[in-house]
């Protein structure tokens, strides 16, 4: 469970989440770009010193998440327009639309092509550009699910691309495993944490020790590539 908690200073309001830690002997703040705010205390911190130590800090925070906003970097959502960045395997590419016979979508070395018959139609390059994404998560998945399946000696498990919000993954009690198209928009690195993460998932279900254990087994700088999904993970959006 993640423990968060708001404050006000001045019109604005602070919500954020509190990492405890028994290395911890004093407190600190990060602002991510994402505009999360989190909270590193001490292990036994009352919930009231935490909001004290926000408290303490919420001008500078606020300063923070105004610069990130004002640098666009909360502003994730797609126009689906000529010249917009799109991430690829955790590359940049500039969206190229012409008017032809499709929807064809194509990557150029630095272009995301499209070919739609009415290009102001945004609607229409959204479903190309979606079904393009799906189509390449999907094989760069298969790749990554097979292989750990195999590092692990369990049957390679069935999986489903989807177009979800939140989660990058989901291994269900049946395991059949889910994941999150926009994965594909990651470096291929996070993409294959992700397979892994959800590939062990099938041998421990829940978060344990042991859970962990397995995943850094077959994955020994899974902490690493964790740290940047939660890091970047904002920017991955379609
Ligand atoms: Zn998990």
């Amino acid at each position: 469970m993640i423990e968060t908690d708001t404050i006000t200073h001045g019109a604005e309001q602070i919500t954020f989440f509190i990492a405890r830690s028994h290395q911890r002997k004093t407190a600190c703040i990060t602002v991510y770009p994402s505009g999360e705010v989190k909270l590193s205390v001490p292990a036994r911190t009352s919930p009231v010193q935490a909001r004290h130590f926000v408290e303490q800090k919420a001008g500078w925070v606020v300063k923070k998440l105004k610069e990130f906003e004002t640098r666009g970097c909360r502003d994730s959502s797609k126009k689906y327009v000529d010249g917009e960045v799109f991430l690829f395997l955790g590359k940049e590419y500039a969206l190229k639309i012409s008017q032809g016979n499709g929807p064809i979508v194509t990557l150029g070395d630095r272009t995301l092509n499209v070919i739609v018959p009415d290009p102001a139609n945004m609607r229409s390059v959204r479903v190309a550009v979606f079904r393009w994404y799906w189509f390449q998560a999907e094989m760069f998945l298969r790749e990554a699910v097979a292989t750990y399946a195999r590092m692990l000696g369990v049957p390679t498990p069935v999986y489903k691309v989807k177009n979800q919000s939140k989660r990058w993954g989901s291994c269900t009690g049946r395991n059949l495993l889910n994941f999150n198209l926009k994965i594909a928009m990651a470096p291929m690195a996070q993409l294959e944490y992700v397979a892994a993460h959800e590939v062990c998932h099938v041998r421990v279900k829940d978060h344990s020790p042991r859970y962990w254990a397995l995943l850094r087994s077959i994955m020994p700088d899974s902490d690493a590539r964790k740290k940047a999904l939660k890091l970047d993970g904002w920017k991955y959006e379609l």
